[in-house]
C-alpha cells in the first residue's frame, strides 16, 4: 500500500469515528463528495491546509492522524474477553474497532450488575415456564415498568434493568448484544447502530433484550446484520419485540381511538402512535389477524411518507439545537475545560451519544417530555451537528485559515 493510500485509509477511519459523512466533510473543504472519496482511496493528493481542516474536524493532530491506521487494527480485546457467534468474522475492521472501544467503555458498569442480576432472575423464571412464555414475559416487563400506553418506552426499560445501551456507529451491523463471561461481574450491554431510523432502533433494542432474557445462557456476544434471520431464536426475539412494543390488547383499543378513514391511514397513525415503522405495524396487524393477507400485501407497496403527505399527517421536524443542548452538557455534565485538546475523538463520541440519547428523550424517563421519534431529525444529522459544533467552538488550530 502506498503512503497516499495509507493516509487515505486513515482519513476514512478518522472521519467515520467522528461520524461525519463525505458530503459534509466536502462542504467544509469546499470540494465535492467525490473529491473526498478520492482522498480516502489515495487517488488524489491533499493540501496541507486541507489536512489541518480535517484534523480539526476529526479531533486529531496530523501526527495522530497518520497513526490512526495502526490503531485501527483489531487489538484482540474482543477475542480475549468475548466469544462471538459465527458472524463475527463478517465484521469490518471499523466494526471490530467499534466493539472493542465499546466493551472498554462499559467495563466500569459493575455497579449495575446486581441490578441486572436480580431483574434477570425474576424474568428468567417466567422464561423457563413453557406456556406462552413470550406473551407472559412481555406483559410482566411492561407492568413492572408501568408502560401501559403507547409508545412503550424501551429506553426506560433497558435503563431500569441495568443494561448499558450504546448508540454506536457500525458499518454493517444493526445491533450487537453482549455480556461478560459470568466470572466477571458486569451487567450486559446492547449496542445499536444509530444510523438506522429511530423507530427501527427501538425494535432492534427490544430484539436484543429478548436474547438477554430468553437466551442468556448461550449468549456472550451476538451480532445482527441487516438481513432477515430465520433461526428459531431470531423468530422468538422478533416476536418478543412485537409483543413488547405492540401489545395486542393495547393495539385493539388504539384502533378504535385513532379514528382513521381508511385502513392505510389507520396503519400510518398507529405506526406514529407506537413509534414503529409502517411495515412493522402492518405486519403486526396481519399477524394478529386484524387485516387480511391481501391487505397486508397491498400495504407493502405504500410509501408511508407519501401517504402522510397526501392525508395531511406529515409531522414537522423538531430540529436538534446544538447550542442549546450541548453548551450545558459540556459544561455541567461532562465538566470539560475549554481547552480544545480536551475534545478528543472519544470525547466527541461521548458527547454525540449523550446528546442523541437526550434528544430522543430517554432521560425524561417516560415523563411528559417524551418525544416521538417521528418528529426528530435522523441520528446521522444529530451526530454531524455535534461534531461540527465541537470543531467550530473548540478549534485545534486557531491560526490556520478556514477554507469554507
Ligand atoms: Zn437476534
Amino acid at each position: 500500500m502506498s503512503n497516499l493510500e495509507q493516509l487515505g485509509r486513515s482519513l476514512q477511519e478518522a472521519r467515520k469515528w467522528v461520524r461525519l459523512s463525505q458530503t459534509t466533510v466536502g462542504q467544509r473543504l469546499g470540494v465535492t463528495r467525490q473529491v473526498v472519496s478520492a482522498y480516502e482511496s489515495g487517488k488524489r493528493d491533499i493540501s496541507a491546509i486541507e489536512l489541518y481542516t480535517l484534523c480539526n474536524l476529526f479531533r486529531l493532530t496530523p501526527n495522530e492522524l497518520l497513526g490512526v491506521l495502526v490503531s485501527a487494527e483489531p487489538e484482540g480485546a474482543v477475542s480475549l474477553n468475548f466469544r462471538m457467534n459465527n458472524d463475527y468474522k463478517l465484521l469490518t475492521d471499523h466494526d471490530r474497532r467499534e466493539i472493542d472501544a465499546m466493551v472498554g467503555r462499559t467495563r466500569d458498569a459493575e455497579a449495575t450488575f446486581l441490578q441486572w442480576q436480580s431483574a434477570f432472575e425474576k424474568y428468567n423464571r417466567i422464561a423457563r415456564s413453557s406456556f406462552q412464555i413470550i406473551r407472559l414475559l412481555t406483559e410482566k416487563v411492561r407492568s413492572d415498568f408501568e408502560q401501559n400506553e403507547p409508545p412503550i418506552n424501551i429506553y426506560l426499560i433497558i435503563d431500569g434493568l441495568g443494561v448499558s445501551l450504546v448508540p454506536t456507529a457500525f458499518d454493517k451491523v444493526a445491533a450487537v448484544v453482549g455480556r461478560a463471561e459470568s466470572s466477571l461481574q458486569r451487567a450486559p450491554w446492547i449496542a445499536v447502530n444509530s444510523s438506522q431510523p429511530s423507530f427501527r432502533q427501538r425494535f432492534s433494542i427490544a430484539h436484543e433484550l429478548a436474547h438477554l432474557l430468553l437466551h442468556e445462557e448461550e449468549l456472550v456476544l451476538h451480532a445482527h446484520y441487516f438481513k432477515k434471520q430465520f433461526e428459531k431464536k431470531e423468530i422468538d426475539a422478533d416476536s418478543f419485540a412485537s409483543e413488547l412494543l405492540l401489545p395486542r390488547e393495547l393495539l385493539k383499543a388504539s384502533i378504535e381511538s385513532v379514528a382513521a378513514q381508511t385502513i392505510e391511514e389507520a396503519v400510518l397513525l398507529l405506526s406514529h402512535l407506537y413509534q414503529v415503522s409502517f411495515a412493522a405495524m402492518a405486519y403486526r396487524l396481519y399477524a394478529l389477524e386484524m387485516i387480511t393477507r391481501s391487505k397486508y400485501e397491498e400495504l407493502g407497496k405504500i410509501k408511508p411518507t407519501k401517504l402522510a403527505e397526501a392525508i395531511g399527517r406529515k409531522v414537522p421536524t423538531r430540529p436538534f439545537d446544538a447550542n442549546a443542548l450541548l453548551t450545558p452538557l459540556v459544561q455541567q455534565q461532562l465538566k470539560l475545560t475549554s481547552n480544545p485538546r480536551a475534545f478528543t475523538q472519544d470525547v466527541v463520541r461521548k458527547i454525540q451519544e449523550m446528546a442523541y440519547t437526550r434528544y430522543l428523550g430517554s432521560e425524561t424517563r417516560g415523563g411528559a417530555d417524551l418525544q416521538t421519534v417521528y418528529d426528530l431529525e435522523s441520528a446521522g444529522t444529530v451526530y454531524e451537528k455535534v461534531a461540527l459544533w465541537v470543531a467550530d467552538n473548540y478549534p485545534l488550530f486557531a491560526s490556520i485559515p478556514q477554507n469554507a
